[in-house]
């Protein structure tokens, strides 16, 4: 469920006409539901009560500041990946012990920034890594939380790009391996560890591979205490899948996700952590999008949209369909047509869909991608020299723009001539 919904022909984000912000802001604009992200995080809360619980949102599915503190203020944690979403964090006045630091390539200036600002554990997926934070922590004068992503080597049944539990994926320590390096990690005296990571994939559309991981999960935490290591806390990543089409079969929800945690895991007495992103910021947002023009070619019409490839990579990256809809409702009974819906940029894979059944759209008409507040903004460039798309926040009856789009002086400022040009 959003809050995008049509009032009186136009569609509105909660109670702000598109048409109005469109008016403010220009096309094409990303565009954020407050309810819509607050509806979807408490969710995952309510159905992991009463287990003591943590859900710590994907920050690399939607970064803005603004949806970090909307969420950070309802008490969310975060899963940052990098220096930069560590910092966003802290911007959006989000703790440290509230932060969980993932991904395979923590370097040592990360690892330090994060242990001087405050950590909540971090994720470690190598052996060599694992030393490293230990070095950076002694030489500071403390000892890093950590847990180790074990890589389950279950198939996660979704897009090549993103399945990450499979032993070929570069995440991860694999599950036959994690004895001997949970033995490495207790003897490094710079590390406390305080439990066990996994991460399969993101948008998965069943249960069974989660299940399948949390199976595995279940019997290391008990080998693991067996050998005397103090596992406390589980995390269990994030990857639950949205539904893209109205038509195609409803992943499951997230009451069913944690009843699913529930059975598995809930007999250990630990922790559990969750990183959903996509589940929360996906359906929280729209890409907003004028026609230029409508072309007729041999056998195909093309609609011409000032979106493109750089604002919105998934259908070209990972073949992703979203739902492309008119900002003014079509009339019920109007008459459809089939168009390939493509951007500007020099380049075939600037295709957003193909031969899509829409209604008769014309110059300077609005349309809505819907599902595209995950990886939608944060993938974006600037590719072809065009500006980044700017993002909108609304709430009830107020918007604001919590991005702005750069100027074109703005953009060509930020590149430096060489002092022999
Ligand atoms: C990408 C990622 C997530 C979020 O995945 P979603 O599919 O957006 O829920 C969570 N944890 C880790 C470690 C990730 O890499």
């Amino acid at each position: 469920m959003d809050h995008f919904l049509y009032k009186a022909g136009i569609l509105h984000a909660e109670d702000v006409a598109l048409t109005d912000i469109a008016a403010r802001v220009g096309t094409p604009f990303y565009v954020y539901s407050t309810a819509t992200l607050t509806r979807h995080f408490s969710l995952f809360t309510e159905a992991l009560a009463p287990l003591p619980h943590l859900v710590c949102f994907a920050i690399k599915s939607l970064s803005n500041v603004a949806v970090l503190k909307t969420l950070g203020d309802l008490g969310a944690g975060m899963d940052v990946v990098s220096m930069g979403e560590y910092l966003r964090a802290r911007a959006a006045g989000v703790p440290g012990e509230r932060i969980v630091f993932s991904g395979v390539g923590k370097t040592p200036a990360e690892i330090r920034t994060a242990l001087e600002g405050g950590i909540r554990q971090f994720n470690v997926e190598s052996e060599p890594e694992m030393r490293a934070i230990s070095e950076i922590a002694l030489s500071l004068g403390t000892v890093a939380p950590i847990a180790i992503r074990v890589n389950p080597d279950v198939d996660a049944h979704t897009h090549a790009k993103i399945a990450t539990g499979k032993s070929e994926n570069k995440f991860g320590i694999p599950i036959a391996k994690a004895i001997a390096a949970y033995a490495e990690a207790a003897s490094l005296p710079g590390l406390k560890v305080v439990g066990i990571d996994v991460h399969i994939g993101s948008q998965l559309t069943e249960l069974a591979p989660f299940e399948a991981a949390f199976r595995k999960v279940a019997e290391l935490t008990e080998t693991l205490r067996a050998a005397g290591h103090q596992i406390t806390r589980l995390d269990l990543g994030g990857g639950l899948g949205i539904p893209y089409t109205r038509s195609n079969e409803a992943p499951p929800l997230p009451v069913e996700y944690a009843a699913m945690i529930k059975r598995t895991l809930g007999h250990l007495g630990c922790e559990i952590e969750i990183e959903p992103g996509r589940l929360i910021s996906g359906n929280s947002g729209l890409l907003v999008s004028e026609v230029i023009y409508v072309k007729n070619g041999e056998g195909r019409d093309f609609l011409i949209l000032d979106a493109a490839m750089n604002d919105l990579v998934r259908p070209s990256m990972y073949d992703a369909h979203h739902d492309i809809i008119p900002v003014t409702e079509a009339a019920p009974g109007a008459p459809t047509q089939p168009f390939d819906v493509v951007g500007p940029v020099c380049e075939t894979g600037d295709t957003f869909a193909k031969q899509r059944e829409m209604p008769l759209l014309a110059s300077g008409d609005l349309v809505a991608f819907r599902s595209a507040g995950a990886y939608g903004a944060v993938m974006a460039s600037e590719y072809n020299s065009r500006p980044l798309v700017p993002e909108v926040l609304v709430r009830g009856d107020q918007f604001a723009v919590i991005r702005e789009r750069p100027t074109y002086e703005e953009m060509i400022a930020r590149d430096k001539l060489p002092q022999w040009l």
